[in-house]
């Protein structure tokens, strides 16, 4: 069993023992199919007929490869608060696949049952909450976004009990590892315990080298060189979350991975309205993660990521530290080039003329003024940089005036066609996005498969599908999301 898709023994099994526990998928009662990503299943070599038993039953935690099947310890801070140990409770990693891209990815089944690590969780996830990870992570492949990917969602015929009793399903998730600064956090406890050197550190650092960053091996110096890449790898994701109003909602450090991925997809959002401090998710009502902490507390996750890396980076504490935090400095830099380059093409700006920043000023100030929707604003943009007239709007003069003589000074073609790539015509809107959900858990798929389809290309919007991307009317307008779980 297990033939339908040629698995590789998953790299985290050469790593220390302790970075895993066995961990079998329970087979489900009675498995049927919600979705498949055959486009998926495409670009990564592996059979796109999804309508064979085997596979369902392989997806569903029914007949799990031959082979070990592992969960993942980790540690990490949750909201800021120190959990030693976490770990995969509800998911398996059966394996990984080559693609014929030449990358290794892990296949990773999420809600296939209780592992060691589950203590008091059931292992179990909701249909909605996989629905809602399978549309999101879809949605961010399409605006281009580095993300773990969803290849299918199967239901397992068994009701979950959470605010009631729910249909309950396995998410099939694809990642270029599942490496996460609490795996690092994770190997680093563990060192400091034994008292015999960084040795599980170092394995992972090799590990997650070979994996990410091969050529780095041969750098002078490696692991710094690997956690550089790592730094730069989050600024320019989360310059990418700003730059389409998509607020993940639980940065734990647990949820950020070495790979520059957007990993594990609860209560996120994209914004409607502009708003600094958005923030959706119900169990945030400190903000934490809002809108505009993500920057900072990405730096925060990779200055405990730097703090698991200390002992690789010199033998002498002073000196590692030093280029630890040299390190971990450059991040508010890289940050801000990647903001400024995307804000750029949104904008349809000469790329790095100084003049710039007074008009990112100007469109942010007036964006938190006018709380105008921040998708649609850019929308509008282009469509006036492509002739359209403009209504005068007094709030937004001052900006517009700037912003035309910016566009003035840029070659017009240029301009319109990166407006075009950067400004996603269509977002994962809430309120659609928990309608789609409420459809699918009472049976009914036709508004899922619609909005994943139009998420999959989201710098075009057929006409016919305007109704996916007007924002909510203030009755629909969702103000809180859930994890769901
Ligand atoms: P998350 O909030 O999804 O990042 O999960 C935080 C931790 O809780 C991870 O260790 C998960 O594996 C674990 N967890 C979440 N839901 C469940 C569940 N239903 N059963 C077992 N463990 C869970
Ligand atoms: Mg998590």
């Amino acid at each position: 069993m297990g033939a339908e898709i040629p698995f590789r023994e998953s790299f985290y099994l050469g790593l220390p023992s302790d970075f895993y526990k066995a961990a079998e998928p329970s087979p489900p009662p009675a498995p049927h199919w919600v979705v498949f990503n055959e486009r998926l299943a495409r670009d990564l070599g592996l059979p796109q007929n999804s309508d064979t038993p085997d596979l369902l039953n392989l997806l569903s935690g029914g007949a799990p490869p031959d082979g070990d099947n592992i969960a993942l310890a980790y540690s990490g801070h949750q909201f800021g608060v120190w959990n030693p140990l976490m770990g995969d409770g509800r998911a398996v990693i059966v394996g990984e696949v080559a693609a014929p891209d030449g990358r290794i990815y892990d296949i990773h089944l999420k809600g296939s049952g209780p592992t060691p690590f589950a203590r008091r969780g059931d292992g179990r996830a909701t249909l909605s909450a996989m629905l809602r990870e399978y549309l999101v992570s879809e949605a961010m492949a399409g605006l281009k976004i580095p993300t773990t990917r969803s290849l299918a969602v199967t239901a397992t015929g068994a009701p979950v009990f959470r605010d009631g009793a729910r249909p309950g399903a396995v998410l099939t998730r694809v990642a270029r590892s599942h490496i996460r600064v609490g795996t690092f956090q994770y190997a680093a406890g563990r060192d400091a315990a034994e008292e015999q050197g960084p040795v599980r550190v170092r394995a992972l650092a090799d590990a997650a080298i070979l994996r990410h960053d091969p050529d780095l091996a041969q750098a002078e110096q490696p692991y710094l060189a690997f956690y550089r890449a790592v730094v730069a790898r989050q600024a320019s994701l989360i310059a990418q979350w700003m730059l389409v109003g998509f607020i993940h909602g639980v940065m734990n450090s647990d949820n950020m991975a070495v790979s520059g991925e957007t990993i594990d997809f609860g209560p996120c959002a994209f914004m409607d309205s502009f708003n600094m401090r958005q923030v959706y998710s119900s169990i945030d009502a400190a903000g934490r993660y809002a809108y505009k902490n993500q920057p900072s507390i990405a730096q925060w996750n990779l200055a405990r990521l730097a703090e698991s890396f200390l002992p690789l980076f010199h033998d002498d504490e002073a000196t590692a530290l030093r280029v630890a935090q040299e390190a971990l400095a450059t991040f508010p830099t890289l940050y801000a080039q990647n903001l400024a380059a995307g804000l750029e093409r949104k904008l349809g700006l000469r790329p790095g003329d100084p003049d710039n920043e007074p008009v990112f000023a100007l469109l942010w100030k007036t964006l938190g003024e006018t709380r105008a929707d921040f998708t649609n604003f850019f929308v509008r943009l282009t469509e006036i940089a492509d002739g359209e007239d403009a209504a005068p709007d007094e709030a937004w003069a001052p900006f517009m005036e700037a912003w035309r003589a910016g566009l003035e000074k840029n070659c017009r073609i240029e301009a319109l066609a990166a407006m075009r790539a950067a400004n996603p015509k269509i977002i994962a809107r809430n309120h659609r996005v928990e309608q789609t959900l409420a459809a699918a858990n009472d049976g009914d798929l036709k508004p899922f498969h619609r909005l994943c389809a139009a998420l999959r290309n989201p710098f075009e919007l057929a006409p016919a599908d305007a109704d996916l991307q007007a924002p909510p009317k203030p009755e629909e307008v969702v103000h809180e999301t859930f994890c769901g779980t």
